[in-house]
């Protein structure tokens, strides 16, 4: 397995913005997956587990990082009455799955083209957009727990709600099944659609996280901090996006202390004005104890 000491972590995220991480490993399949589990708790440190980085924005990483990025694959198999069983691993883009739903033109699925996940990033988020999630395919879930034990767990076991599911807290997705159906009517219109969508309300050409914070039902997050100002406005090299209030963008030399700075301008706007506690989507990591982080 490929390890690196003192690295930068900048490069594995999608917004740029990284510090440094004690020590990067680069699992190549489930055994070194589980040996890198097994050795942050021989060796009490605590392990950070990425995919795609691109809804994580980290500082300094005094742990473990373990990027899953050459943990990829996808084994299709037709289950008849035009539903397929889809077993993939978890460092498989995303992308994947909705170029397999446009060639089989199957329903739903196809809606989560245009963000660079992995699916186990996707299923730990309980990834979704355009009223969809990717729960809703899900049949089991393969995972690694933290005493470093693999296990499987079936969908009905686990529990997803909006932009969350047991993982990380549980231990880490090594793969997954999911099925998905032929649609009756082409989804090709609609794909198509939505990434017009995306390409006019999202800065496509920056550096980005996604969404910052989850919408506090029934507002919308990117609405509030509208209200308050926050659209557009930068600290430093990192500022809420002109195009969608609710992506912070690296406008080239963003850093962490910014993030922290820029993130809790918008909470503080936004309770002052509207009295609502914004809660972070997107996973600002820094030091033990953070969210996306097993300490051991
Ligand atoms: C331009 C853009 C548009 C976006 N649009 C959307 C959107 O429409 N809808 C949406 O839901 N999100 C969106 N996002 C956010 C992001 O893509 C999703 O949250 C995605 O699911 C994160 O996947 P990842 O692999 O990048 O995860 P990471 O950012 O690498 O990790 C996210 C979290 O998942 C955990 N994790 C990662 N891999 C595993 C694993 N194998 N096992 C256990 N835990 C794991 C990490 O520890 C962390 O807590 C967008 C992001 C960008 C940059």
């Amino acid at each position: 397995m490929e390890s690196f000491k003192d690295a930068d972590l900048s490069k594995l995220t999608t917004i740029r913005i990284g510090g440094r991480g004690d020590l990067l490993l680069f699992p190549d399949g489930e055994e070194d997956l589980v040996r890198a589990v097994l050795r942050s708790r021989e060796e009490e440190r605590p392990l950070l587990i990425l995919g795609g980085g691109s809804n994580t924005i980290l500082g300094d990483v005094k742990g473990i990082v373990v990027s899953t990025k050459k943990m990829s694959g996808i084994d299709v198999k037709p289950l008849g009455e035009g539903r397929l069983k889809v077993e993939v691993l978890c460092g498989t883009p995303l992308k994947e799955i909705t170029s397999l739903a446009l060639r089989e033109n199957l329903k739903g699925i196809y809606k989560l083209m245009g963000f660079p996940a992995t699916v186990g990033g996707a299923v730990a988020m309980n990834a979704g957009a355009f009223g969809t999630e990717i729960s809703e395919y899900l049949v089991s879930v393969r995972f690694v727990n933290w005493e470093g034990r693999v296990e499987v767990a079936k969908k009905e076991d686990l529990s997803f709600s909006y932009r969350s599911s047991p993982f990380p807290k549980i231990g880490v997705v090594l793969s997954c099944e999911l099925v998905l159906e032929r649609s009756p009517f082409p989804v090709l219109e609609d794909y198509k659609r939505i990434r017009e969508i995306r390409k006019k309300t999202q800065p496509i050409n920056l550096p980005t996280s996604g969404s910052t914070f989850k919408n506090p039902y029934p507002e919308h997050a990117g609405k509030l901090l509208e209200k308050v100002g926050m659209k557009g406005y930068r600290v430093g090299d990192v500022a809420f996006s002109e195009v969608h209030a609710n992506f912070l963008v690296n406008l080239g030399r963003g850093r962490f202390c910014e993030v922290l700075k820029i993130v809790g301008e918008a909470k503080r706007r936004v309770f002052e004005e509207f009295g609502i506690r914004l809660e972070e989507e997107v996973r600002i990591v820094e030091d033990s104890g953070s969210d996306g982080w097993k300490v051991l």
